[in-house]
């Protein structure tokens, strides 16, 4: 693409002085004007060229600019743009077929919503109403989206400031070793003593009080956490004693970012409710929604669900899921995700860690990944403290700035950088990536101790 930076300029200018933008100090940030997108890459109006680690916001699964995906959006616009949700309309009927199709277990009724925040909404609300109760559980560690209740379930500090509204929400500890909260020095100690906290936790909060326990399968924002194996069997098993519904997050771990459909099915756990989003249709129209066990879905059979959405279904959304799906399928995207992410990505992420002092822990499976970047090796000292900003963050600002001035745009939360790629990025472009990776981790290990 020819650069042209006159457009750019007004792209940027228009954005800075119009569009309020998502978790942000308004005038402390430079958005980068983009001109174009396709496939694990997108460049600026400049004509530089970055290769996307972090498929946006961990969604695109199929890459950018998909031709059967852009194509199909384009047939259902020209042959039904939209249409009002208490209607049977094709592309709706066939979404839900192929997402029930994949759905662990008796998740069988998908209710749509517009995306992965107002899914966790409505999972927690069909909970509170199928048990009549009303708290929820949800993990420290965790981003369950922006919206009120789903914030609030949220663990990390973009639910403080709408904290007033908490009522009902309980946190705790779920497992993760390398920052172990149990003074665990083995996977089995982490998840027998995270069980033991966690049924502590039921007890004391009353189990006839609680409605759910939410967990991301694997924990994504907060750091591509896989739970040790046991800790979700363990969870289904408190949930049932207790009569509490469990709902597991996928929307970012969802549609074959870890190598296989859902996370859930790496550790044979069935959820009663699971939310999803992102990856359903690779984010090209806004999609999200719940997956629902038959029992909770008997209790409205015959009572209303008291809910909905208007765009609820949005045939234009359903027709991006359908073909994205059907194209996950064709080209064997999940499978590429589990065999690169094994023998690719892993011993790549694995080698760098051995040469690099700043790497404190690489983990992840599929094309989702996490590395640790911390000052000390010995003490776990994280790069830089936790929520830092301005002068606190400067190490890991000078690492992302690295990364993009080696033609990579990486995700970058608190003092890790995840590896999310496309699932259909191929093996040389991991590869040009790792060693961009590479270069950046170079100046992340000035600043070790
Ligand atoms: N749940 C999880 C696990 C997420 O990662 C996200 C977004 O990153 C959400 C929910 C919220 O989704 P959305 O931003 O589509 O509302």
């Amino acid at each position: 693409p020819q650069p042209d930076p006159e457009a750019g300029a007004a792209v940027k200018a228009a954005d800075r002085a119009h569009v309020f933008h998502s978790w942000s100090a308004q005038e402390l940030i430079d958005p980068l004007a983009v001109a174009g997108a396709e496939g694990s890459y997108f460049w600026d109006y400049d004509g530089r060229r970055y290769l996307d680690f972090t498929s946006g916001l961990v969604y695109t699964n199929i890459g950018y600019q998909h031709p059967k995906v852009v194509a199909a959006i384009q047939e259902q616009a020209a042959r039904m743009t939209t249409f009002a949700p208490a209607f049977a309309v094709e592309a709706r009927s066939e979404a839900a077929r192929l997402i029930a199709e994949r759905t662990p277990g008796d998740l069988d009724k998908i209710f749509f919503t517009n995306g992965g925040a107002d899914a966790v909404e409505h999972a927690l609300r069909m909970a509170r109403l199928h048990t009549g109760r009303p708290k929820v559980l949800s993990a420290y560690r965790s981003y369950h989206g922006g919206t009120q209740q789903a914030v609030n379930v949220t663990g990390d500090p973009r639910r403080w400031a709408s904290d007033s509204a908490t009522a009902g929400v309980v946190h705790f500890w779920a497992p993760f070793l390398y920052r172990s909260r149990f003074y665990a020095e083995t996977e089995e100690q982490e998840c027998a003593r995270a069980l033991e906290h966690l049924e502590t936790t039921i007890a004391f909060e009353g189990p006839s009080t609680i409605a759910a326990i939410i967990l991301e399968t694997i924990p994504g924002t907060a750091g591509v956490m896989p739970p040790p194996p046991g800790y979700l069997a363990g969870v289904r098993a408190l949930c049932d004693k207790y009569g509490i519904v469990l709902v597991l997050d996928e929307v970012m771990a969802g549609f074959g970012r870890t190598g296989t459909w859902f996370a859930a099915d790496l550790y044979d756990v069935v959820p009663d409710l699971m939310t999803f989003a992102k990856g359903v249709n690779s984010g090209y129209v806004p999609l999200g929604g719940v997956a629902i066990s038959a029992e909770i879905a008997a209790t409205f059979a015959t009572r209303p669900y008291p809910g909905g959405l208007t765009y609820s279904g949005h045939p234009l959304a359903c027709a991006a899921a359908v073909a994205t799906i059907n194209v996950m399928e064709e080209e064997g995207l999940v499978g590429n995700a589990a065999s690169l992410g094994a023998s690719v990505v892993g011993p790549g992420l694995r080698e760098l860690a051995e040469r690099h002092p700043s790497v404190g822990e690489v983990r992840g499976t599929g094309m989702f990944w996490a590395v640790e970047l911390v000052r000390d090796r010995e003490t776990r000292e994280p790069l830089v403290p936790y929520n830092a900003s301005g002068e606190a963050n400067a190490p890991m600002a000078a690492f992302a700035a690295a990364a993009k001035k080696a033609g990579l745009w990486p995700f970058v939360n608190m003092n890790r950088t995840h590896v999310v790629p496309p699932l259909n990025t191929g093996e040389a472009e991991l590869k040009e990536g790792l060693a961009a990776l590479d270069a950046a981790l170079s100046v992340a290990d000035e600043h070790v101790r």
